[in-house]
């Protein structure tokens, strides 16, 4: 039966049971479209790191010996939009039948839904064979339960697929080793650094370019960073192992003006992607920690699996079981615009000057980076989550909404009241002064509150946590910073309110990017 079989730019599983035979009456289809391309503005290394790959995956299909319909961004038959390409393909192919691979995102498998209705002839769909749970496997587990712990899901991962588990116990007597994952990095420890992979993208850059796609951030075309194929994505998890996993649980929280990836492993691009399935990066992690038994310790071990084999499938788990609503939620009712030194750098705060401009650089933060700085200031600001999604969605080349979503609106925004965090994720300058250097460097004082030069972030986090008494206050895990808060006197609070008040109007009343001062005065209006 002639088929065509649709792959989405975040499906490049080469292990997938679909191409274990050559078919000749079966197509395969991969198509670089505006409708990916404009949804929200991505950084230039995210569109230009999905096209490459795709390429890449498309010829390793065709030397492989199956047939594929590829349409490039500037290819003259290509419509741009999903489903007029499949139409398209559909009848020149005469195909008798179409399959797919279920997409992770709830926007492409409503569209895609909606074809398979519309179709005069059979349609399937497949499982992608990437993840450790299915879609429902989540919401399975916690029928009936009124709070969705991500640590009793990861036990249960952990038994369920035994790892790091001997008779049912924690290997190492305990399940999380969160709490010795906490040092601050110290200049003078050595980081092996990364043989870059020497991809070379310039001509993709001219096609998007000619394609005239809005884009943010810098690229450099000749050596393109992120991994591109599965040799490529191999090899990256490979470093990680080797070099840095042996700290990978000690400086997980850290944050340094000197470095952009500290012990992170920079895996998630390749992940999202499917290059690599989380069985094997978490396999090859075992087989190195079990190797270097004397070297590794395994609160580094279990810090860097309960990363994937929970909090990954767990937001995904989230995401399925809360969507399409939780898209929408807004449960703190924050209206703010987001400040646009998001989309800059522009700022005198350090912390935040060095978080952003990372990402501007190199479409990629750490964690702590996206949570206890940009997130954390969002957050205090009190800004709309949707232009908080927008942004984050857009700026790191790991961005796909099903996980994207559930971490910025979810743990960083605490915009769905509390399902995923059990507290917002919020911290003063101190947090940020005890995790990190930035503020040895910055203009600010990280010890004031209210003079010309104090921290902005104290201000706005005593101003955050009085504004949102009603939604908070009740929270058994703010009590002890709630009491704090009614220690300060009202002269003082009002003080520090005003500041803040004044921080929030000044980081929006900048002119924006391609802004004439007439739209400035609009936008302040609305
Ligand atoms: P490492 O620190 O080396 O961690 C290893 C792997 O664990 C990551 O590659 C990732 O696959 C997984 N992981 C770690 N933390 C999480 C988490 N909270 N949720 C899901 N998986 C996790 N991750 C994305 O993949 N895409 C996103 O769009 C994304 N957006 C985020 C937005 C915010 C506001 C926050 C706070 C976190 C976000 N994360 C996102 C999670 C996390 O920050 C990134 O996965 C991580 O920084 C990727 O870098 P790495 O590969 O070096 O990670
Ligand atoms: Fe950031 Fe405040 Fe520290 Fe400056 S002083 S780096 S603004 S936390």
């Amino acid at each position: 039966m002639k088929t065509v079989r649709l792959i989405l730019g975040d499906q490049l599983n080469s292990n997938h049971s679909w191409f274990k035979d050559i078919n000749e009456n079966i197509l395969y289809c991969i198509f670089e479209m505006r409708q990916e391309t404009d949804y929200v503005i991505h950084h230039i290394q995210k569109v230009t790191g999905f096209f490459a790959a795709m390429r890449s995956f498309s010829k390793e299909l065709n030397e492989k010996g199956h047939s594929v319909k590829y349409l490039s961004i500037l290819d003259k038959e290509n419509t741009n939009s999903l489903t007029k390409n499949l139409n398209i393909v559909l009848e020149k192919f005469q195909a008798e039948k179409f399959e797919y691979l279920l997409p992770d995102e709830y926007r492409l498998d409503k569209q895609l839904k909606v074809f398979c209705k519309d179709l005069s002839i059979n349609n399937e769909v497949y499982e992608t064979e990437h993840f450790y749970t299915k879609r429902e496997e989540l919401a399975t587990f916690f029928k009936g339960k009124k709070q969705f712990l991500m640590e009793n899901f990861y036990r249960n991962m952990r038994k369920k697929h035994q790892i790091l588990v001997i008779n049912d116990q924690p290997e190492g007597g305990k399940w999380n080793f969160d709490k010795s994952n906490r040092k601050k990095w110290k200049e003078n420890t050595l980081i092996p650094p990364f043989k870059s992979f020497d991809n070379n993208v310039e001509n993709i850059l001219a096609e998007i370019n000619k394609a005239e796609i809005k884009t943010i951030g810098k690229i450099n075309p000749k050596y393109f960073e992120y991994p591109i194929n599965r040799d490529q994505a191999l090899i990256q998890l490979d470093y990680f192992c080797e070099n840095l996993l042996v700290h990978f649980g000690d400086y997980q929280d850290a944050m340094h003006t000197n470095q952009i990836y500290l012990y992170h492993s920079r895996i998630s691009f390749a992940m999202n992607i499917k290059l690599i399935s989380p069985k094997e990066v978490i396999e090859k992690t075992l087989e190195i920690y079990r190797f270097k038994k004397e070297e590794i310790e395994i609160a580094q071990v279990e810090g860097f699996i309960r990363q994937i084999l929970g909090w990954r499938e767990y937001m995904r788990g989230m995401y399925w079981n809360f969507m399409p609503d939780y898209k929408k939620l807004n449960e703190l009712n924050n209206k703010n615009k987001l400040p646009e030194f998001y989309w800059t750098g522009k700022t005198k705060m350090n912390c935040l000057k060095n978080s952003i401009n990372n990402s501007l650089d190199n479409s990629y933060a750490h964690h702590i980076q996206r949570l206890m700085i940009t997130g954390n200031y969002a957050l205090l600001a009190q800004t709309n989550p949707d232009e908080v999604d927008a942004w984050y969605l857009g700026i790191y080349a790991d961005a796909v909404e099903w996980v994207q979503l559930p971490n910025t609106r979810g743990m960083s925004q605490f915009a769905d009241g509390g399902k995923i965090a059990t507290k917002p994720y919020v911290s003063s300058g101190s947090y940020i002064n005890k995790m990190g250097n930035y503020c040895d460097s910055c203009v600010y004082n990280k010890k004031e509150k209210i003079t010309k030069d104090a921290c902005p972030f104290n201000s706005l986090y005593w101003n955050f946590l009085d504004d949102k008494k009603k939604e908070l206050s009740g929270n058994f895990r703010m009590g002890m910073m709630y009491s704090l808060l009614r220690k300060i006197t009202p002269e003082n609070l009002f003080k520090i309110k005003e500041k803040a008040a004044h921080i929030i109007a000044v980081s929006y009343t900048h002119l924006r990017a391609h802004e004439t001062p007439e739209h400035l005065v609009c936008r302040l209006l609305l």
